[in-house]
């Protein structure tokens, strides 16, 4: 399927590496233009160049903080117009309900809704202008069910859900769809520090820990990062214009719903 974006262009936050590496590389590979972030310059422009290698597209590597201003606007001023946005960052760590401070919320906050709503707000009338946009925030499973050591993320990630409801109908007029990608376990290294915890905590190793989660997976393993692009890029292609603020499961069944 020709998914009619090639020549558009995509800003992909937090993707030198996991989950927005994948969806950078999709609309590469679908013919989009790149501005790719992430805060090591090197990883990231070692990513960028293996796409340009690989698609010969344009692609411009911004290094810095997406949850600063000065990240943000970076990334903003290297990109100009852009017809897609993917919003990502790194994810707040694991802990327990009763220990977080206030600053780690507000930490997460930032990380996990407040920059994207910030990115957002920065693209959004340049693409209701020019009566096009497609916006994919890559959110977390744990917004349909919780995971209770990510309290953090839960109430961060809850947070720009309930913005994404409504925003996206009042955009959707001018031809702009925002939606939110939901991933389930993929290998990646958010993955592998996560089994890892785990299996300090309980003193297995980290592949009896990679095992035991697999088995709670009905789809017996993890996603990967090839799989979540194409859902990305599918979301951005001119096919997804008619889906507007969902939230799309990519967990393998493991959140246990009938809708
Ligand atoms: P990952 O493999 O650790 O990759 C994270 C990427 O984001 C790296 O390129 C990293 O590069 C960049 N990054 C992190 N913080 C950043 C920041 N503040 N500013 C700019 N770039 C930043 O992580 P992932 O597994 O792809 O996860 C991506 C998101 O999905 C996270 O929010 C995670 O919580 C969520 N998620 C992941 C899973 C999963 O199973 N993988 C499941 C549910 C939700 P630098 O470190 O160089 O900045």
């Amino acid at each position: 399927m020709d998914l009619g974006i090639s020549g558009k262009k995509a800003i992909v936050c937090a993707s030198s590496k996991g989950l927005g590496l994948g969806c950078a590389r999709a609309l590469a590979a679908e013919g989009v233009d790149l501005v790719m972030n992430a805060r090591g310059a090197e990883a990231l422009e070692a990513a960028a160049e293996d796409i340009r290698r690989d698609f010969g597209v344009r692609v411009t590597a911004v290094a810095g903080d997406i949850t600063t201003e000065e990240g943000r606007a970076a990334v903003l001023e290297a990109a100009g117009e852009v017809d897609i946005l993917v919003n990502n960052a790194g994810g707040p760590p694991p802990g327990m309900w009763s220990d977080w401070s206030r600053e780690d919320f507000i930490k997460a906050l930032d990380a996990n809704m407040l920059a994207p709503i910030a990115m957002m707000q920065a693209v959004l009338p340049g693409m209701m202008a020019r009566h096009w946009g497609r916006v994919v925030n890559i959110t977390s499973q744990s917004v349909k069910a919780p995971i209770p050591v990510l309290g953090l993320s839960n109430a961060a990630r809850a947070g720009l859900t309930g913005f994404v409801a409504g925003t996206s109908r009042q955009v959707a007029p001018e031809g702009v769809t925002i939606n939110n990608l939901l991933p389930g376990i993929h290998a990646t290294d958010r993955a592998d520090a996560l089994d890892a915890g785990v299996a300090k905590a309980e003193g297995i190793s980290i592949e009896e820990a990679r095992k035991r989660r697999q088995a709670t997976i009905p789809a017996r393993r993890y996603g990967t990062i090839e799989e979540f692009g194409a859902a990305c890029a599918f979301l951005c292609s001119q096919w997804a214009g008619y889906i507007v603020g969902q939230n799309v499961l990519l967990d393998g069944g493991a959140v246990n719903s009938t809708m």
